[in-house]
Order: structure tokens, then C-alpha cells, then sequence
């Protein structure tokens, strides 16, 4: 329990005004550095969830924080109905990655989660297409408005909200014969993460990414490629799509674009038509100050190797987890420094104890202990995880 007589205080006002979706917590932290947060007791945990995978560049990152502190006191927001000089740079400087995924040219859609970045991928794949029909992957998760839920595969997430969006069939991931009968001329879009990550970090073979690409392609749909969990490094590449040489029609991203300031984003490749004017917009969507924390997030990723970093870092991880010697521990998952250990059995209960061991992870699926580290954590910091992991999965 946190201890001090603030702490009670502040506990207790957050659980009386708190929407009861949340899970009620006990420990409230206060600052954050690198991959450590700090407690209100100044106790020190090593942060392997990143505020669910959005921290890249850990916490209180200098250039980030400079450059939000600089946009902050020059211009917060700004109509993306007028042009301004932060987006137009960032703009510029993601269409740059953008191209290696075969998406050159390509426009981007600004908004604030990820969640958003798919409900304005559906619909420009509705609008660009003139069809209505999606098909998404089980195990998938997409977020939890109406459209994305409906492309979301959980049940439990879905069946309180029916109906939700017709038009929405899942089908097995990997099963391409599958996907074959699933996509037809009434198909505008596939929808698909190359990594799953809520579902249970499970990264997709490329041979069925790449047949999924070419059967959009061959029957008129556009391929929605979601990377707002295993985008911007996390997997070791920029884009996890780089791993497997797929080319998405329209991407999605967040998470850890904005680097912890709200932010989503869609970019259109050459086969989604021009959208019309007022069919789609975002009163927040782009504004200079997410604008100039994405372009400080693409500074650190582009000058501080964090991309290399999660594809060494997360190589020795994977390795040294794969060597832990609980026989719990049944299979280690994942790309970069997007892992998970699946224990065979409930995991949120080991999630629970690697707290009380100064580790904050994520369960994934319903099996999985998930580890979404800041890229800039350092080996000995990973250590300690694994000791804490050794600990936890004794027991
Ligand atoms: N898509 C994927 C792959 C995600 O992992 C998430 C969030 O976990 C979302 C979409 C939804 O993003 P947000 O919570 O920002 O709406």
C-alpha cells in the first residue's frame, strides 16, 4: 500500500470519480526517467510497459521535453484546416520511412489514438473503395470505439455493445486459404496487426502478410496495416511491416508517435483515392504541440539508434528469457523489444507479483506476460527484470 496520509488522499478521490473501467491501484506514480518510474514512497520500479507501449524514449527524455516545453510556450494549437510549420516538417520527415514501405507518395491523417487512426482508416477504405465489407484477423485487437471493436476479435470486449458495425468477418491468422474465401468484391479493406500485441504478442509469418498484400491487390481491397503497438522501433525495424517487406495501402499508427502527448496517425499509400473534402477531420488532430513531440520522438529515433537498440536489446532479451529456468516459462514471443512469455496459465496474477518486485509489465492474451520496454532501457536495468521474473515464476 502506498503509505503516506497524501497518498490515502489522493487514492481516495481518484476511486470516487474513476469511470470504474479501470482497474483500482494502489501505487501512484510521480515522476518518471529513462525506463525508471518513481513512486510517492520514492520507490523505484523498471518500467517494461511504457504507459502500454508509448514511452519509446523512456521518461523526461531531454529533447523531448525541451521541445515540448519550447511548442508549449509558442503555439499549442493550430486547426489542421491551416497549414503550420510543425506538421508540415513532420509530415516531410515520416513520409521519408513511409517510402521504404512502398508508400510514396503518402498523405497522413492526423488524430489522437489509436483507436481514431483506425475509425479514419475504415473509412477512407469505405470511401476509396465504394465497398463496405472488412475482414480482420482473431486474436486482433484494434481498439475499442465502434468501428475499430468491430474489428477487434474479444468477445468479451464486443458482446456488451452490440450491435456494432455490420460488415465485419474475422478469420484465422496465418490461414491464408482462408483469407482467400473470406475477401470478395463487396471487401474494402483487410485489416490486420503484423505483430499481434493485446491478442498475445504474436508476430505473423511473412509468407501469409505478403499473400494477404497480393490478394487485396488481385481483388480491389486495400490492405489496413495496424502498427500502432509494433510501430516506430519497437520491433527493431521502423515499421514492423519492414521485417516481412509488406506494403500497406493505409498504416496506422500511435502509441509512440507522440511520445506520451496524445497522437494518431493515417497514411494513405497510392491506391487510396484523394478523400473528399469535410468527409472526415479531427478538432485536436496535428496540432504543433503533438506535431513538435513526434518530430522529437523522430529525432531521438533517427539520431540515438533506439532502432538498432530494440533489435540488439531485444535479441539478448529474448535469448536470456528463453533461458529462464521456471517451468512455467513455455514459449517467449515476439520482435525487437515487443516480447512475451506465455505461462501456460492466467497471467495477470504474475503481473501482480512482478510489481510488488519493482517490475511494471503487461499480460497479453490470456497467457502472455508482456514486456513493451522503453527502447532506451539499459541491459543492467533488463537484469533486474529477469531476476524478478525468476522470482515471480518460482513461486
Ligand atoms: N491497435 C492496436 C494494435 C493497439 O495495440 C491499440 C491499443 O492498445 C489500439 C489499436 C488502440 O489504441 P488507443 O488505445 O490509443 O485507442
Amino acid at each position: 500500500m502506498a503509505s503516506t496520509q497524501m497518498d490515502d488522499d489522493l487514492l481516495e478521490q481518484e476511486r470516487r470519480h474513476a469511470p470504474g473501467v479501470y482497474p483500482s491501484r494502489d501505487k501512484v506514480f510521480v515522476r518518471g526517467e529513462g525506463a525508471l518510474l518513481f513512486d510517492a514512497d520514492g520507490r523505484r520500479y523498471v518500467d517494461c510497459a511504457s504507459g502500454q507501449g508509448v514511452a519509446a524514449l523512456g521518461h523526461a527524455h531531454p529533447r523531448f521535453v525541451a521541445a515540448v516545453a519550447e511548442q508549449a510556450a509558442t503555439l499549442v494549437t493550430c486547426s489542421a484546416g491551416w497549414p503550420t510549420a510543425k506538421r508540415a516538417e513532420l509530415g516531410v520527415r515520416l513520409a521519408a520511412h513511409l517510402a521504404r514501405i512502398g508508400m510514396d507518395p503518402a498523405r497522413i491523417f492526423w488524430c489522437n489514438s489509436g483507436t481514431e487512426a483506425v475509425e479514419a482508416a475504415l473509412k477512407f477504405a469505405r470511401l476509396s473503395t465504394g465497398r463496405s465489407g472488412v475482414i480482420a484477423l482473431e486474436r486482433g485487437f484494434h481498439g475499442r470505439t465502434f468501428g475499430a471493436l468491430s474489428a477487434t476479435h474479444n468477445r468479451a470486449y464486443k458482446d456488451p455493445f452490440e450491435p456494432l458495425v455490420p460488415g465485419f468477418t474475422h478469420v484465422a491468422p496465418g490461414d491464408l486459404a482462408a483469407l482467400e474465401g473470406a475477401v470478395d468484391d463487396r471487401t474494402a479493406a483487410v485489416i490486420l496487426e503484423v505483430v499481434q500485441g493485446e491478442g498475445g504478442v504474436h508476430p505473423l509469418p511473412a509468407d501469409f502478410l505478403q499473400g494477404a498484400a497480393e490478394l487485396c491487390r488481385a481483388r480491389g481491397a486495400l490492405l489496413i496495416v495496424d502498427e500502432i503497438q509494433s510501430g516506430y522501433g519497437r520491433t527493431g525495424r521502423m515499421f514492423a511491416c519492414e521485417h516481412a517487406g509488406l506494403e500497406p495501402d493505409l498504416l496506422c499508427l500511435g502509441k509512440a508517435i507522440g511520445g506520451g502527448v496524445p497522437m494518431g496517425a493515417v497514411a494513405m499509400g497510392p491506391r487510396v483515392a484523394e478523400q473528399p473534402p469535410g468527409s472526415h477531420g479531427s478538432t485536436f488532430g496535428g496540432n504543433p504541440l503533438a506535431c513538435a513531440a513526434g518530430l522529437a520522438v523522430l529525432d531521438a529515433l533517427e539520431h540515438d539508434r533506439l532502432i538498432e537498440c530494440a533489435a540488439e536489446t531485444g535479441a539478448w532479451l529474448a535469448e536470456r528469457l528463453r533461458g529462464l529456468s521456471s517451468p512455467k516459462a513455455k514459449e517467449v514471443r515476439g520482435l525487437g523489444l515487443m516480447l512475451a512469455i506465455d505461462v501456460g496459465e492466467p497471467a495477470a496474477p504474475h503481473v501482480a507479483k512482478l510489481v510488488d518486485e519493482g517490475v511494471i509489465a503487461l499480460p497479453a492474451g490470456p497467457h502472455g506476460i508482456r514486456l513493451l520496454p522503453p527502447l532506451v532501457i539499459e541491459r543492467a536495468e533488463l537484469e533486474e527484470v529477469l531476476a524478478a521474473l525468476e522470482r515471480v515464476l518460482a513461486s
